[in-house]
């Protein structure tokens, strides 16, 4: 047994900014937390043992109960558009930062609690998280780990009786998330719109340092760090289109300069296509609806540069953002070509993708399930497919689509077992379907915590045949359709 928390080697770097970034705040205490999940091969990435059994005190520490030794929590200070409305002070009102250590990799992670208690920026809210929207944090960003996708990670949930209030009394519990960085857009918002221009210097240079050094040697730096946001935040767009992951609140506030999938709330990944689909209750106007994400990101940039403006040279800056609509559709098109298992994309493909989209919108088709099948089963033999166009409205339509996708392939020279395993590598078997989540959460809600955990062990693999998880790759019952989510969280 050894403390191996309380021996982490704690590499301070948001830390050393100058003391208006954050506040100093410690974790509140939750009573009578238990460790419900935890994920050993992070904690071995950050050097921690990863034997649960081996530590003393670990969901204390876990929890906020006991801090690192040496180590100074903090919540820090940013602002940001919510659905497009400006807001002067946000900042981490329920996530604290407890730990900036240095991985197996020489890579420094934070160690953020969310759920950990107020802050100076709660805003009169209780600082906690409730455990639904914990465990949808916790699976959903180790899921998009598994998928490939740039996030957010999550090493370990507790979870806590204490009663916290919502709509209803609910429980609460607290995320342990980790990444590189969790600065956000709205930082840099923060600091340009309270006219404290030197802070926006201070931030971008930190920013520059620490993640994009390459940008340094530049003759604007500033502009530099801009193109290569931009550039990430595309391809991250172009994963979750393909994926059909809707975030749900893509507030400035929210978007991670990183490009990092950041700040799971009312997330959803369709079942069946819908190119309008609204994942989040609370976004009446569909603001944030899966077509509208790419364009919502070009949105959120221009925000960025604009609080990156006193640094900047405007013409540059816009000059800059117009290469966004090009970046992500280049990326995207990546996306699609492995998705159809081609060793190219070619200026037709467009057309067939869109034809797709078409066929699969008016059907509703489940998406995961068609995209996984389709090279699998529409490549087998030279027939129409009943498998396949069972699941569309139009079927001769579909037919006459999948015999120009064959000649596709065929054109390609491939063979066709290549095509197909391109496609399996690219189209995810199993994703974190709402309806699974919302099993987890029950069972978890009754003090069990093992569907949890199942859930975790198939989507770290989603791309392999698990038959054990057969029950995950199935269509979603009709009580899916019924599930909502909201910000409430
Ligand atoms: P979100 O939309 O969940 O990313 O949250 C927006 C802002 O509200 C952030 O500044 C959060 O820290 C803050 N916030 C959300 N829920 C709470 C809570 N229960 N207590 C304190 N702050 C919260
Ligand atoms: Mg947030």
């Amino acid at each position: 047994m050894n403390d191996t928390f309380a021996r982490l080697a704690l590499t301070p770097r948001f830390q050393l900014l100058p003391e208006r970034f954050f506040a100093k705040v410690a974790p509140t205490p939750l009573a009578e937390p238990v460790l419900a999940i935890w994920n050993a091969p992070l904690a071995a990435q950050l050097g921690l043992d990863p034997d649960t059994n081996a530590h003393v005190g670990l969901t204390d520490y876990l929890t906020g109960n006991l801090l690192i030794p040496g180590s100074e929590p903090l919540a820090s200070v940013y602002c940001g558009h919510q659905f497009g409305v400006y807001v002067q002070q946000l900042g981490d009102g329920r996530a604290i930062l407890i730990a900036e250590v240095k991985d197996r990799n020489g890579i420094v992670q934070e160690i953020q609690l969310k759920g950990a208690g107020p802050t100076p920026w709660s805003r009169r809210a209780d600082g906690r998280a409730v455990l639904r929207s914990s465990i949808r944090e916790y699976l959903c960003s180790e899921a998009m780990y598994g998928l490939g996708i740039p996030t957010t990670r999550a090493l370990a949930m507790t979870a806590s009786p204490e009663a916290i209030w919502r709509e209803t009394r609910e429980t609460a519990a607290v995320v342990a998330r980790v990444a590189p960085t969790f600065v956000r857009f709205g930082h840099f918002e923060f600091y340009c719109h309270h006219g404290d221009h030197e802070g926006l210097r201070t931030l971008v240079d930190w920013t520059i340092e620490h993640f994009y050094p390459e940008c340094a040697d530049a003759a604007s730096p500033a502009l530099a760090l801009l193109e290569v946001v931009i550039a990430r935040t595309a391809t991250l767009l172009a994963h979750w289109q393909a994926v059909g992951f809707c975030h749900g609140v893509m507030n400035t506030d929210n978007m991670s300069i990183l490009g990092l999938t950041l700040d799971y709330g009312p997330f959803g990944f369709m079942d069946g296509f819908d190119a309008g689909h609204i994942c989040n209750h609370s976004d009446e106007s569909g603001r944030y609806a899966y077509n509208q994400q790419p364009q919502i990101a070009l949105w959120n940039l221009q925000t960025l540069a604009q609080a990156l403006l006193p640094l900047l040279d405007r013409e540059a800056a816009i000059a800059a953002l117009h290469t966004f609509q090009d970046l992500f559709e280049t990326a995207f098109a990546a996306q699609f070509q492995s998705k159809l298992g081609l060793p190219d994309w070619r200026d037709e493909d467009w057309g067939l993708l869109t034809t797709l989209f078409n066929l699969l919108q008016a059907g509703r088709t489940d998406w995961t399930n068609f995209w996984r099948d389709l090279a699998s089963l529409g490549l087998q033999d030279a027939h129409p497919c009943p498998a396949l166009r069972d699941r569309f409205v139009d079927r001769e339509a579909f037919d006459q689509w999948l015999t120009d996708y064959r000649e596709r392939v065929a054109a390609t020279g491939d063979a066709v077992a290549v095509i197909q395993e391109r496609a399996r590598a690219a189209n995810p078997k199993y994703i974190l379907r709402n309806h699974l989540a919302e099993i987890a959460i029950r069972k978890a809600q009754q003090g069990d915590f093992s569907e949890m955990q199942r859930l975790h062990d198939c989507l770290s693999q989603p791309f392999a045949e698990q038959p054990e998880y057969a029950d995950y790759a199935a269509a979603p019952p009709d009580w899916a359709a019924s599930l909502s989510v909201s910000c409430s969280s």
